[in-house]
């Protein structure tokens, strides 16, 4: 059995935060800025309430200002577009983080794409999508960010390596593979309709697995010393009738061929919060002309 390295999540995203608790001090002293991140809540869904609960306080701890708008779940969407609006208005409010799911009869789409691009945390405005792909500064998506700090704290130098994203949402697969393309990787996507999906893997010296099936990925599908960063969050039973998490892929299987691998829970997950408050202060500085 090859020593396999467990990549720690929660650890590095403690360590993501501390440098954000320093940025804030430093913009705090040198430029009177204090950054402030807004998360818009629409309705009652149990996970998402969770997670504003959770990034509020975390924004708090950094030093920054954080506010939520809970709104209820019979809000129309022009209200929460006139919402969006007064806040791409506010000085005070650099990063805008709408949550999803939002209720059916409101257009995802449409909201997001109102956000001022320089306040989107989240990375998900087209125009940052475009910035992302022809290399400016700009937001990235927070959970892509995040595996590419991990795969990083294994391997600090990513050029030339073979990478397979598998997945093409542009929430994961689609931003993931332009960053890895930046730190110069071999890029390959697979998804729904790759053929042999099993042989594209193999070839991997860096996976990252974002599918959303449970376990799929197989020990045999990994070539002996890579690095797999698996995003997969999936909920399935376990034990006395409870659920439990698993990632994409099968850990037991795959921690005995790959140097190093993410665990679910512990591994991306921590990472998407901890770079959501790298964004905002990104934000902040963008805003403010602020070169690092
Ligand atoms: P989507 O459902 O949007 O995308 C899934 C992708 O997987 C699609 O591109 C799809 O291909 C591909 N796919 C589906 N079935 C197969 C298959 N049999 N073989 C190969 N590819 C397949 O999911 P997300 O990208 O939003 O999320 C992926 C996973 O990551 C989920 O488990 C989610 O919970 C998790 N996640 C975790 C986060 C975190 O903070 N850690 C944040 C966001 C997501 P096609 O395009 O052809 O349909």
């Amino acid at each position: 059995m090859q020593n396999h390295r467990v990549i720690d999540g929660k650890a590095i995203a403690a360590q993501v935060r501390d440098g954000v608790t320093k940025d804030v001090e430093r913009l705090k002293s040198a430029h009177g800025i204090v950054p402030g991140l807004v998360v818009v809540l629409v309705g009652e869904d149990p996970a998402s309430k969770v997670y504003v609960k959770n990034k509020g306080e975390q924004t708090k701890a950094t030093g920054m200002n954080s506010w939520e708008h809970r709104l209820s779940a019979e809000t129309t969407e022009a209200d929460l577009l006139a919402l969006v609006g007064k806040l791409n208005a506010d000085p005070a409010v650099n990063g805008i983080l709408v949550q999803l799911p939002l209720p059916k009869h409101i257009n995802a789409e449409r909201v997001l794409n109102t956000i001022d691009p320089n306040k989107d945390v989240d990375g998900f405005h087209p125009v940052n999508v475009g910035r992302l792909w022809v290399g400016e500064r700009t937001l990235v998506p927070c959970t892509p960010t995040g595996s590419v700090i991990l795969a990083k704290s294994v391997q600090p130098n990513l050029s030339g390596m073979n990478a397979v994203v598998i997945g093409r949402s542009n929430i994961v697969g689609k931003p993931v593979s332009a960053l890895l393309l930046r730190e110069n990787c071999t890029v390959t996507i697979a998804h729904s309709r790759t053929r042999n999906i099993q042989s594209v893997v193999k070839g991997a010296d860096l996976l990252i697995a974002a599918v959303g099936i449970p376990e799929m990925v197989r020990g045999d599908w990994i070539k002996p010393g890579a690095i797999v960063i698996d995003v997969g969050i999936n909920r399935v039973p376990g034990e006395n009738g409870k659920t439990k998490l698993v990632g994409d892929v099968n850990y037991e299987e795959c921690a005995r061929v790959a140097s190093a691998i993410t665990p679910v829970p512990g591994g991306v997950g921590p990472m998407t919060i901890a770079c959501l408050l790298q964004n905002t202060v990104e934000a902040a500085k963008m805003q403010h002309a602020i070169k690092d």
